[in-house]
């Protein structure tokens, strides 16, 4: 079987290191490049099944490296998980609504490292089946698009119609981050205009009226909301 291909963008080599020596211990084809102007011509080329892309960057910094690939045909399809310190949630936000995927903040451990990566990897394979099914089933909730219903530990939960496309588009792809911004866009124009606050209230209710299952959706400081990953 050939090989996944992670293309690492990454300046600081104790780092690239790092990522390399994690990622082929665990058997993925990894290739390193150390600028945002590198990363794009071997994006190209390389074509990885997934990109680990550092925000802080000499030249084209991720963000920039980020919108261009994801404005290429041959390249925008490709996940991208984003590295990143910690206090830069606006960057964070920013390239979640460029089109990232995910990201990890600096320093991270090999675990959560593989985690992230296996998750994104998994949710290109599942995205595909995940929207045209008819019922999404994670832990004790149970969704039912075609008839806009829903279902925890059996028994029926009422939601509004906002409420629903939320919780929709949360577990659809379980562990994906999502800002107030891409909440607002999804559920945009149905029954009412949403704000990025309301989105808030959106899930105060929805965590209220799901019960025990409530605590699935977890709230993402400074970033947005995901909807937690089955373990
Ligand atoms: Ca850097």
């Amino acid at each position: 079987m050939e090989k996944i291909k992670i293309l690492v963008v990454e300046d600081e080599a104790p780092i690239q290191e790092l990522l390399q020596f994690n990622l082929e211990r665990n058997k993925y084809r990894v290739s390193v490049v150390d600028s945002g102007e590198e990363a794009l011509s071997v994006a190209c080329q390389f074509l990885p099944d997934l990109i680990l892309l550092d925000i802080m960057l000499p030249g084209a910094d991720g963000l920039e490296v980020c919108k261009r690939l994801k404005a290429d045909p041959k390249t925008q399809a490709i996940p991208i998980i984003m590295l990143t310190a910690l206090c830069e949630e606006a960057d964070i936000v920013t390239g979640l609504e460029l089109g990232a995927d995910d990201y990890i903040t600096k320093p991270f451990s090999p675990r959560v490292l593989l985690a992230r990566v296996k998750a994104a990897l998994r949710r290109i394979t599942a995205a595909q089946p995940a929207i045209s099914d008819e019922r999404i089933v994670v832990h004790n909730i149970s969704i039912d698009t075609a008839r806009h219903k829903v279902e925890v530990d059996g028994e029926d939960v009422v939601l509004t119609f906002t409420e629903f496309k939320v919780l929709q588009l949360l577990a659809q792809q379980p562990g994906r981050v999502f800002t107030r911004y891409q909440i607002v866009d999804a559920v945009h124009g149905e029954d009412y205009p949403v704000t990025d606050r309301s989105v808030d209230v959106q899930i105060v209710g929805l965590r209220k009226k799901l019960g025990t299952a409530g605590k699935m959706i977890e709230t993402v400081r400074g970033i947005g909301y995901r909807f937690k990953e089955e373990e």
